[in-house]
């Protein structure tokens, strides 16, 4: 028999909760989607996919919301009513006192000054830290908690052209955590509410794709309110778990995240899929070899004790072929792969009670597919993001991700 650990996560979303004033609205019922049937959500063609669409999305008010692309409190958010009311109802007397990071000449993340083996902030970037060291502050999940257990994940989505990689999963019954940027889900709102529909666990991944503790307070802020209202907005959903760019998170960030019952999920194995080809040093083959790795790691013991979660991306079509042709051997060398709100017994990862995942006993009696709502039960990793220790030698990630984006989001 097999004893299942206790979840902890459910409670902890509701850690430190605080009635902060937010204004996310839609209009979209998540148990009961439909997308549309055209060319954009069919094709797998990615000329075809990547087209712009109207939809009844785009005729949200310009004015109340950021400028896609740049850091969220663009547009003028940070003056606006609606944000203020939201800075001025949380205590900021409490906010750990750290001041924003500083980036170096290659744009990468500046540790001179930092006290690395003393830690005091909880600096992931730096010292790969996950568990926050000031109080109130919702600790970080990296891992599934269940031996021989993979938490699947996709960061940087919707991507336009995910068509043939989310027939991919559905074809499998497989469930995954995405995790979307809010300019993606203005841009593509079929795209995310495609993931709704499947059954997929949705979560944020920040406004503008940038690296967190370089931000203001306000600025963090605002990167994680407009990216929870863009997917309000579009799906219905309310997210409580989001992701960091490239994992950048400390005490200060975690703090806000959790005045908006935001929980951050990280990773504990990297696929580095995202820097195929364009980062130094780092190919296809080298890719491969990373998911052979972790598919070996399913077999030899590595997990026998406690679970993994992968950071894989659907950041583009290369990324989303790695995950697809190193699928089937990952299935196979691991129990469960699953989405992490199921690996972590998560069954409300959003406000809304409408949509609900089971719990890893329910789903390992049953199967995936027995999540309530519109969907069926979901898993999933994020984009661009490095490694623990590796984050020093990939630099500019926000930026190059911003301008492979870029080409693509509508004016
Ligand atoms: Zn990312």
């Amino acid at each position: 028999m097999t004893n299942w650990k206790v979840a902890i996560a459910t409670a902890t979303a509701f850690l430190g909760a605080q009635a902060v004033t937010t204004n996310y609205t839609s209009s979209t019922d998540p148990t009961k989607i439909e997308v549309p049937d055209i060319p954009q959500t069919t094709s797998y063609d990615v000329n075809a996919e990547c087209q712009y669409y109207d939809s009844p999305f785009a005729a949200y008010d310009k004015a109340s919301w950021p400028t896609t692309w740049e850091i969220a409190t663009s547009n003028n958010m940070n003056t606006s009513k609606e944000f203020t009311d939201l800075y001025n109802s949380i205590d900021w007397t409490k906010v750990p006192n750290i001041q924003p990071r500083k980036l170096d000449a290659n744009g990468g993340l500046d540790m001179t000054t930092y006290n690395v083996p003393q830690d005091t902030d909880c600096w992931w970037s730096a010292s790969g830290c996950m568990t926050p060291k000031a109080e109130g502050i919702n600790a970080d999940i990296y891992e599934c908690p269940e031996p021989e257990t993979l938490g699947l994940t996709f960061d940087d989505g919707p991507n336009c052209s995910h068509n043939a990689f989310y027939d991919f999963l559905l074809e499998k019954k497989q469930k995954a955590s995405m995790f979307y940027i809010g300019s993606n889900v203005l841009a593509w709102p079929y795209g995310a509410l495609r993931g709704v529909k499947d059954g997929h666990h949705i979560a944020g991944h920040t406004w503008s794709h940038q690296l967190m503790t370089t931000l203001t307070n306000k600025e963090v802020l605002a990167e994680l309110y407009y990216t929870t209202k863009a997917i309000k907005y579009v799906t219905g959903l309310t997210p409580l778990y989001w992701r960091p760019a490239q994992g950048d998170l400390d005490d200060r960030v975690r703090w806000i995240a959790t005045q908006l019952n935001l929980t951050a999920i990280l990773w504990n194995i990297d696929t580095d899929d995202w820097a195929a080809g364009t980062v130094p040093g780092i190919t296809a083959q080298t890719v491969d070899q990373n998911y052979k790795n972790f598919i070996e790691m399913g077999k030899n013991g590595t997990f026998a004790n406690s679970g993994a979660l992968i950071l894989s991306h659907e950041i583009n079509n290369q990324t989303m072929d790695f995950a697809m042709q190193h699928y089937d051997a990952l299935h196979d060398a691991y129990d469960h792969v699953i989405d992490v709100a199921t690996c972590m017994n998560i069954s409300n990862p959003y406000v809304e009670q409408s949509i609900t995942f089971p719990t890893f006993e329910q789903y390992a009696k049953e199967g995936a597919g027995s999540a309530t709502g519109s969907g069926v039960s979901p898993a999933g990793t994020d984009g661009a993001d490095s490694g623990a220790f590796s984050v020093h030698s990939l630099t500019n990630g926000p930026l190059f991700i911003a301008a492979l984006f870029a080409v693509l989001v509508f004016a």
